[in-house]
């Protein structure tokens, strides 16, 4: 006989436990929902920011924008945090804003499916535990999920082999001959900090990175006091990094020639460290900056001169052995390779796990190219939102601005439910699949005229060439159309108990014709 599966029922489930589920975990509570559970695969907090722990690992964005407004830290130590300091900071969130309670971990979601009867979520964890919920959000992140190309002969490979977010601490680099493949965000920090300590260091670039210099530095004694004394000053910060960031987004978005002068400061950043015409030729790129995401980096350059490091400026084809060989032909024989290829971002795996109203996955209702109503609702799948949906990544600024404003949308969502649900009767809320289709179309005609379009092939575009990833427009803008959920670009269902035959009490779900009546166009004017 098999196992009965516990069960509990919740108004909401999040799942995941970086800044997107520790955040929507605070917001509910806020909002006085504490009927909710965090589902979380692994043993602790942080999400990106507990599984990325390879050396150099650090974000690209200022600690005073790159945390949340309603948790200033005025002690963050460095104005560009390295990965320790954001994950401890991530603890303290949990801890600080009572969320332990409510979080289970080592709670992987393996499958969730929405009863139209029940007008509910019924979620299963590879732990043999069943949840219903009224609502759930996803919030798995876009970065989560490492992704390890299929290189011919890989398992034959005999040395170590591991991807940037999933390092193996206890595989000693020291005196080993390393291969780093890829020239992403990761590898450009993981190369600098390996260095000095492998015999030798051999990276394969595919495509050139745009580099910048990284204004990072120690934040004084006399600042943290300030922010913690006058917290006008940390306000005043905080505003100051984002306004200067928000002003950028025009370039990106609408004249991409403009970063052309950005592209002068680059190489100018990169000729001041690599003296090597050759070297220089190879590690320039033939594409407009900000095209692919442009890195931030002091030591990159100047760890790539160094005696023992080769830029094989070619993809890996294949692995014979332990020998890597790049599409140009030029080998390496090596005793470690890791792997800095990035993430499963446009073909997200849980999707694979979500079962809509017509039972078919997420990943089959998207066909390879993902899309969400304001970057939070797919068609087909009721109240349900996904926390860095589809368009709602940052090339230049901090995600958790993006993270918040979404959360302000699953705030407003769910007390719709309830104010549309009154005291007794269930309600779902599915978008429309014009107002989805309408929202994308928009993004994509805004697409079209910026820097992620002119030609690049970046992890920003999906396997059907499509860009899904990033939201075209300031951060300003992102909050205004996320500040409410607009019903007439949802179809409201209930379920309301209604008499059967012989009397008895049966529950049927009804569509209100109210809210489909009214229009779904996806009004321009939001832009503001
Ligand atoms: C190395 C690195 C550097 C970055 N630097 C920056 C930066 O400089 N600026 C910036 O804005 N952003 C940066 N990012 C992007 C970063 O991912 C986001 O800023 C943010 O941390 C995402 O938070 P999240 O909660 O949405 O996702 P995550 O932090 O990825 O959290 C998702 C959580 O969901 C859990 N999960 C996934 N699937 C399941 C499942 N099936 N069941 C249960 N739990 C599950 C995961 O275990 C994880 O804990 C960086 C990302 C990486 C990897």
């Amino acid at each position: 006989m098999a196992a009965e599966r516990e069960h509990e029922h919740v108004r909401v489930a999040v799942i995941g436990s970086g800044f997107g589920g520790l955040g929507a975990a605070v917001r509910l509570r806020r909002t006085g929902v504490t009927d909710f559970v965090v589902l979380e695969r692994r043993d602790a907090v942080g999400g990106t920011w507990h599984d990325n722990t390879y050396p150099g690992c650090a974000c690209d964005v200022p600690s005073h924008l790159y945390s949340f407004s309603f948790a200033p830290n005025p002690d963050w130590p460095r104005s560009f945090s390295g990965q320790e300091h954001i994950r401890i900071y991530l603890e303290s969130v949990a801890d600080n804003f009572g969320l332990r309670q409510h979080i289970r971990f080592n709670s992987e979601v393996e499958l969730m499916s929405w009863d139209p009867e029940e007008l509910h979520w019924t979620i299963t964890t590879g732990q043999g535990h069943q949840y219903t919920a009224d609502f759930v959000v996803n919030a798995t992140g876009p970065l989560s999920d490492a992704k390890i190309p299929d290189v011919p002969g890989i398992e034959g490979f005999r040395g170590k082999i591991f991807h940037t977010a999933q390092w193996d601490h206890d595989f000693d680099l020291l005196g080993k001959r390393v291969a780093v493949i890829g020239t992403g965000a990761s590898s450009i920090q993981v190369v600098p900090a390996i260095q000095p300590m492998v015999e030798k260091l051999t990276l394969f670039q595919r495509t050139p990175a745009w580099v910048m210099p990284r204004a990072d530095r120690k934040i004084s004694g006399v600042e943290r006091w300030l922010h913690r004394k006058v917290p006008a000053t940390r306000y005043l910060r905080r505003q100051l990094l984002w306004g200067v960031r928000e002003m950028q987004v025009s370039a990106f978005a609408k004249h991409p020639n403009v970063l052309g002068l950005i592209e002068t400061l680059a190489s100018s950043h990169m000729k001041r460290a690599v003296k090597d015409r050759a070297l220089r030729r190879k590690l320039t790129p033939g594409y407009r900056i900000g095209c692919k995401r442009i890195l931030l980096s002091n030591n990159y350059y100047p760890a790539l001169v160094k005696p023992n490091t080769e830029l094989v400026a070619s993809g890996l084809k294949e692995i014979r052995g332990n020998t890597l060989v790049a599409a140009d032909g030029t080998e390496a024989e090596v005793d470690a390779v890791v792997f800095g290829t990035g993430f499963h971002v446009t073909d997200m795996p849980i999707a694979h796990r979500i079962k809509g109203a017509d039972g078919m996955t997420l990943a089959e209702k998207w066909s390879g190219t993902m899309e969400a109503l304001r970057g939070c609702s797919a068609s087909g799948f009721p109240n349900f939102m996904t926390v860095i949906g589809p368009n709602t990544g940052l090339g230049n600024s901090s995600m958790i601005l993006i993270i918040e404003a979404q959360l302000n949308y699953m705030v407003d969502y769910v007390k719709k439910l309830e104010t549309l649900g009154g005291k007794s009767g269930k309600v779902a809320l599915d978008a429309r699949p014009e107002a989805v289709s309408a929202w994308n179309e928009h993004i994509q005609d805004r697409m079209s005229r910026s820097v992620w379009n002119t030609g690049c092939d970046s992890w920003y575009l999906d396997a059907n060439g499509r860009n899904t990833t990033v939201w075209p427009g300031t951060t300003a803008e992102f909050r205004n159309v996320t500040k409410e959920v607009r019903l007439e670009e949802y179809e409201v269902k209930r379920r309301q108990p209604s008499r059967g035959a012989g009397g008895t009490v049966n529950s049927a779900v009804r569509t209100a014709r109210t809210a489909s009546t009214a229009s779904t166009a996806f009004h321009a004017a939001e832009e503001g």
